[in-house]
């Protein structure tokens, strides 16, 4: 049976997001600027990332520490080859929720294999249904036709709901939110709004340019009424709303102004086998060295949990604008 593995705060670690790789076909401009991410960039050499045999033994031992939820991400995870492989290797763990959070851009043609590869649901990265302004966020001129597709071929294959998460930034795309609320009204996916953060220390992060949930709240509400709805668990990172007149759920996702650390229970892994406690850690713990040095997983076990124990994380709760320019890993390397 899973331990009762609790940190100084008393949160349990139930969910790891496991990033896959460091690279991206994006360049968003909140995540990986081209500025800062161009030609020249070092990204991790493949012998570095660890093994898809490596992810899973990790897991395992996660899963024995109480880890219920596993989320694929990156960097954009579709790009690792064989992708379906690990979700193979990951779905022969009882017990788990098997996600991925992607761009949707290879979504078309992996939404199957992975999907028979046992994973469970998507969550799709859109930020307009404008494809001037999708380029601009995007930085590469990706079309929204593209994203649509893939979000169709998620939920063909069943991977649903489909959730689809959206990054406002002022400046950019505030005037997408209402058609991507029209679009997506009654479609069966769930929109959630994400509040654009500080991660890392490239994206030019501004308050200014953060688009409070309760704004975009009383702005899709006053078009279509909405109401609350309970959380499905506690720590539940959305918060969940409802158009009265039956189209569905959607969703809001405020990490700037109302922090959610006090229910957090996610821990993180970087494509080269760090841990990571918090989305704004500065410092991870190495279980690749781990792994290669031939560590039992009774020593890898008891690593992860004293890093859990001794866990202090609350970022969001202490947010200042000083501490938004203090250094912090970037969130396509530690996984969004
Ligand atoms: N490439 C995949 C994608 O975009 O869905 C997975 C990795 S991405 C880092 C995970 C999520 O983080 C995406 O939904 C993205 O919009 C979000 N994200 C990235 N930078 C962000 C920021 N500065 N503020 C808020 N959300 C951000
Ligand atoms: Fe790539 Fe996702 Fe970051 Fe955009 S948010 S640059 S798609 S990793
Ligand atoms: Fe969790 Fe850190 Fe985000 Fe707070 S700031 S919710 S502790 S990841």
């Amino acid at each position: 049976m899973p331990s009762s593995l609790v940190d100084t705060r008393a949160r349990p670690l139930r969910d790891l997001r496991i990033s896959v790789t460091d690279r991206c076909n994006f360049r968003c401009s909140y995540c990986m600027p081209k500025e800062v991410f161009g030609p020249g960039h070092p990204f991790l050499e493949r012998s570095r990332l660890l093994a898809f045999e490596e992810i899973a033994r990790l897991a395992r031992i996660f899963r024995s520490l109480g880890v219920e939820k596993i989320r694929l991400t990156g960097g954009e995870p579709t790009l690792r080859r064989d992708l379906d492989r690990l979700v193979v290797l990951l779905a022969q763990i009882p017990g788990l929720d098997l996600t991925l959070t992607t761009n949707g851009s290879l979504l078309e043609q992996f939404a199957r294999p992975l999907a028979d590869a046992g994973l469970h649901r998507v969550s799709v990265s859109l930020d307009s249904l404008d494809d001037a302004t999708f380029g601009k966020m995007n930085d590469v001129g990706f079309p929204v036709a593209r994203v649509l597709a893939g979000i169709g071929a998620a939920a063909a294959a069943g991977l649903k709901p489909v959730k689809v998460n959206g990054v406002i930034k002022r400046s950019v795309n505030l005037g997408s939110v209402l058609p991507l609320a029209r679009h997506f009204r009654g479609s069966g996916h769930i929109l959630r709004f994400i509040e654009f953060m500080d991660v890392g220390t490239t994206n030019g992060w501004r308050m200014d340019e953060v688009v409070p949930s309760r704004e975009l709240v009383a702005l899709i509400g006053a078009e279509w009424p909405i109401e609350p709805v309970e959380p499905n668990y506690p720590g539940e990172v959305a918060e969940r709303w409802r158009y009265k007149d039956g189209a569905g759920e959607i969703g809001f996702i405020s990490s700037v102004t109302q922090a959610f650390c006090r229910n957090c229970s996610r821990a993180r892994l970087s494509a080269e086998g760090r841990l990571f406690t918090c989305l704004f850690a500065v410092r991870g713990t190495d279980l690749r060295a781990l792994l290669r040095g031939d560590a039992s997983d009774d020593r890898i076990r008891e690593t992860i949990a004293a890093e859990w124990r001794a866990r202090d994380d609350r970022y969001s709760e202490i947010r200042k604008s000083e501490t938004a320019a203090l250094p912090k890993i970037e969130m396509s390397y530690i996984g969004g």
